[in-house]
């Protein structure tokens, strides 16, 4: 039986307790306000860091493990033994412990955590229900954090448990002979490196001409070749037309640039986007207004058409990435306690954390092109570094992009080892403003894959040693 517990009467609201909605209640707690955070699922942490980053950033950790040992030049492992139970039980205990430590963050700093669906009823209210009953929360502001939920391709027996999203992918009831993989974007590949690694025959299909479709083409290609070799099919510029569900597989027809193929699977991923969850909250009701997509509009300080409703992460619009709504989170909690604050970051990195990583920030040049934005671009090879070489990453590449007047830097992107970590000094360079002498100039550690952001910087202005540097550039400096 279901009861109605009594309303709960608080400053602030968040509606969604992932990185955006947890970040938001904390800083706006730690500011002194009353705040009560909602959520639907059973844990805090929303997708990210039960069904999403976290989970697959250890399972990815499990796959480079299984993937570098196999090419260690003059060493042999015999092949590696899968226990599956153990390997799930490793990820669902990384996810426990950080959801456990939430939980004891939100409870220290007072903030009431409520269990079930919310949706406004009001300018000020929203109704909170869940298997126990319904609950009332009464606002002064709120913050919608309510993320987003995976595109669902039409026309597919999703009652198969066949067919999963990225959820069902990261559940690993078991390793699949064969998967198909629909959608070759960060999701798809990611799963593709964890698949492949436990033994899965790969196959992806991506509907536009490259994989990972926001990456500049140089860089991608990288990736590319190497997946080309060790998956069984990447077809790109191909669609899934249709699938049967049978006794001994899933039946596709994929259709692309050679014409259409049949063939069968046994587990089918799709991961073609994500979709903002606005249209599920009854915002209506409160009068925020919330677009044919599911989008909410915000101004630079988070806040919606209704000045006290403020609408932080996915729900605001791409990119779909926790650090961008752990960001905006601070920038609604700090607006409501009164801060002259906005939200005026100059860029917002993106990885994909294949084998080997993509990331990139600031401009892409396929972004500056379309801009019409005056650049140069300077690619500096991991064929000439040390670290690179000594650790089976000679196939990497660090670029930067330029302004050829004022020598700032205007982007960057690498694909290596490491590339998400290393993309974090060109991200700090850009909001700083730094010119090329900056990230020249700045020591770096040898032998490091650092050193290549360096490196690319010098190659760029004509001072590069550790290559020849061309010519016209030399002869300047
Ligand atoms: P995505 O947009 O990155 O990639 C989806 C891909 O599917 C695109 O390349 C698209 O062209 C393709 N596609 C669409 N329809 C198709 C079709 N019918 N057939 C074949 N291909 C099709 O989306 P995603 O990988 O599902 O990820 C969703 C969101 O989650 C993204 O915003 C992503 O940035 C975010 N995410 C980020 C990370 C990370 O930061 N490492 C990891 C996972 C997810």
């Amino acid at each position: 039986m279901t009861k109605t517990a009594a309303p709960l009467d608080t400053d602030i609201a968040v509606l969604g307790a992932g990185p955006g909605g947890y970040t938001a209640a904390f800083r706006a707690a730690d500011l002194g306000k009353k705040v009560v955070l909602i959520d639907s699922g059973p844990r805090l942490g929303g997708v990210c860091l039960n069904v999403g980053c976290i989970p697959s950033k250890a399972l990815l950790h499990t796959a480079r493990a299984i993937t570098d040992a196999a090419a260690i030049p003059g060493v042999r492992f015999s092949a590696p033994t899968i226990d599956l139970d153990a390997v799930r039980a490793g990820k669902d205990g990384i996810v426990n412990r950080l959801c456990h430590g939430l939980a004891g963050l939100a409870r220290q700093r007072g903030v009431t955590v409520v269990n079930g669906v919310g949706r406004f009823t009001a300018p000020s209210a929203l109704q909170v229900q869940s298997p126990q009953g319904t609950t009332e929360v009464r606002f002064a502001h709120a913050i919608i954090a309510c993320g987003s939920a995976p595109v669902r391709l039409p026309g597919l027996p999703y009652d198969d448990p066949r067919i999963m999203d990225s959820t069902g992918a990261l559940e690993l009831r078991d390793v699949p002979r064969r998967l198909l993989i629909v959608g070759g974007g960060i999701i798809g590949l990611e799963m593709a490196a964890i698949y492949h690694a436990l033994g899965s025959k790969i196959t992806v299909v991506e509907r536009l001409p490259q994989l990972l479709p926001g990456a500049d083409p140089d860089l991608v290609q990288v990736l590319a070749r190497s997946v080309a070799t060790r998956y069984e099919g990447v077809h790109v510029g191909t669609e899934l037309r249709f699938v049967a569900a049978a006794a001994d597989g899933l039946h596709v027809t994929l259709a692309g640039p050679g014409g259409s193929t049949a063939q069968v699977f046994d587990r089918l991923l799709v991961a073609v986007g994500r979709r903002p969850n606005g249209a599920l909250i009854d915002a209506q009701k409160a009068g925020v207004r919330v677009d044919p997509r599911g989008f909410i509009a915000v101004d630079a300080q988070m806040r919606t058409n209704v000045p006290t409703i403020f609408a932080i992460g996915d729900v605001v619009g791409e990119p779909m990435l926790a650090h961008k709504a752990t960001h905006e989170a601070r920038v609604a909690a700090e607006v409501i306690c009164g801060h002259a604050v906005r939200f005026d970051a100059r860029t917002i990195p993106a990885v994909a954390y294949t084998d080997p990583e993509i990331a990139w920030m600031g401009l892409t040049e396929e972004q500056a092109r379309r801009r019409g934005t005056r650049y140069e671009a300077a690619v500096f090879p991991w064929q000439a570094s040390g670290r690179a070489l000594a650790s089976g990453a000679a196939h990497g590449l660090t670029k930067v992009l330029f302004d050829p007047g004022t020598r700032r830097l205007l982007g960057a992107g690498i694909v290596g080892t490491s590339a998400g970590d290393l993309i974090a000094e060109a991200v700090l360079a850009l909001e700083l403003d730094a010119e090329l002498g900056d990230l020249a100039l700045a020591v770096h550690a040898h032998p490091t894959f650092a050193e290549t952001l360096a490196m690319a910087a010098e190659l760029a202005q004509g001072t590069i040693t550790d290559l020849i540097a061309p010519r016209s550039r030399h002869a300047k400096r």
